[in-house]
């Protein structure tokens, strides 16, 4: 068994403010990295400016990264850090923002390095990372992956570097701004790695506590998130469960929803969450280990498997898959050993494709 968790987590209400020091016990000058508009809205870019402000701290804002976040874009942001003599790096607001400022931290730090390090197998330096997230289901506050879009690829891929954000700052009153949309799907992007990591081949015992918690964590919200009637203690619930998830996954990784997701995500569009949500049910339904399936539902609260199948259909709304695409991708999944290997079971394609009608 392993256990390495290097992330100082603090999670309360008006955490930024009440960790400062913390904060600024990163560096002196930092590259606030964040989305085009939420963190504005939402009131946690203006938090953390305060907080640098108390301290003495310098900044300068990068605030294009996009929604599943370009090598391009990460190229960009480095450069601006870089030219403004940057010395550490604040990731402001969902998945996107927090895995992009991971892999700016990586190219500040290396700045006579082009974009291909970033997915060499060697080990770099990079900036002290502080994340502090707007929604609750990526757990990149606590993980050490980074996973950008590749265009040339037509797909996206994690970073071969792993690096854990140093400081996660959470305060659930962010969460209270998102869209329906991004509430679901982050939701099922948590309900994905919770379930993913309790069911691949490098779960142990330490990391399974943290799965098993966060679905039991999970079903408490799960009628609430359904019936569009979140409250503000099932959003401190879901925060909690996204931890758990993020740091489940930082010890076992993801299994095949994940790794079926990203060029499902590349060639319609849909959301993380929600391609990963695509193949979730069929994963679950077609484990092979009976008891270890029931944990999963017993912890959420289904009574079977096609409840569970059900609720995420109710949940979600599927892509259309253009032809060809899961024919591709499937095939992408079965000729990779590294992602095989983290499935206990046989697995063909056949057996894959009865995902597809769950
Ligand atoms: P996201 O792509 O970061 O953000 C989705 C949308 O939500 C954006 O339009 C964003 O607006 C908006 N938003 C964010 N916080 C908000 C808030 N509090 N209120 C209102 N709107 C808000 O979504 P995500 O699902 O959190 O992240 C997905 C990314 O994370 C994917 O690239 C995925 O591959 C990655 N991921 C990483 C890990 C990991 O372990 N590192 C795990 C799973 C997924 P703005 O653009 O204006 O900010
Ligand atoms: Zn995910």
């Amino acid at each position: 068994m392993k256990f390495y968790m290097p992330t100082k987590i603090f999670s309360e209400s008006d955490c930024v403010k009440k960790h400062s020091k913390e904060l600024a016990s990163l560096g002196q000058r930092a590259l606030i990295v964040t989305g085009r508009h939420s963190s504005r809205l939402n009131g946690s870019l203006s938090d953390v400016t305060d907080a640098l402000e108390a301290e003495n701290r310098t900044w300068v804002i990068f605030d294009e990264i996009e929604e599943n976040p370009s090598i391009e874009t990460v190229m960009k942001a480095a450069a601006a850090g870089l030219k403004e003599k940057t010395d550490f790096v604040i990731g402001i607001g969902g998945g996107s923002p927090m895995d992009a400022s991971k892999a700016i931290a990586m190219m500040i730090a290396n700045p006579d390095r082009d974009e291909s390090v970033l997915y060499e197998n060697i080990e770099l330096d990079h900036l002290p990372v502080a994340a502090v997230p707007t929604t609750a289901g990526t757990g990149s506050e606590v993980t050490p992956w980074s996973i950008l879009t590749i265009h040339s690829q037509r797909t996206k891929k994690s970073i071969s570097h792993k690096i854990f954000p140093e400081l996660a700052l959470m305060d659930s009153k962010y969460l209270m701004a998102m869209s329906r949309n991004t509430l679901v799907s982050t939701a099922v992007d948590t309900l994905a790695h919770l379930t993913e990591s309790y069911l691949v081949k490098s779960a142990d015992k330490y990391s399974r506590i943290f799965s098993i918690e966060g679905l039991r964590l999970w079903g408490q919200f799960k009628k609430n998130l359904l019936e569009d009637k979140m409250t503000a203690g099932d959003y401190d619930t879901m925060f909690e469960a996204c931890t758990m998830g993020g740091i489940a996954i930082a010890h076992t990784g993801t299994g095949f929803p994940h790794a079926l997701s990203y060029m499902m995500t590349y060639e319609t569009g849909a959301s993380h969450g929600v391609a990963c949500g695509y193949t979730l049910g069929g994963f679950v339904k077609y484990y092979v280990d009976q008891n270890l399936k029931k944990d999963v539902l017993d912890a959420l609260g289904f009574e079977t498997v096609q409840d569970f199948c059900r609720y995420l259909e109710q949940l979600i709304h599927k892509p259309e898959l253009p032809d060809g695409l899961w024919t591709k991708d499937v095939a992408s999944i079965i000729q990779n050993p590294k992602r095989m290997a983290s499935y206990p079971f046989e697995m063909n394609e056949e057996i894959m494709s009865k995902y597809l009608a769950e």
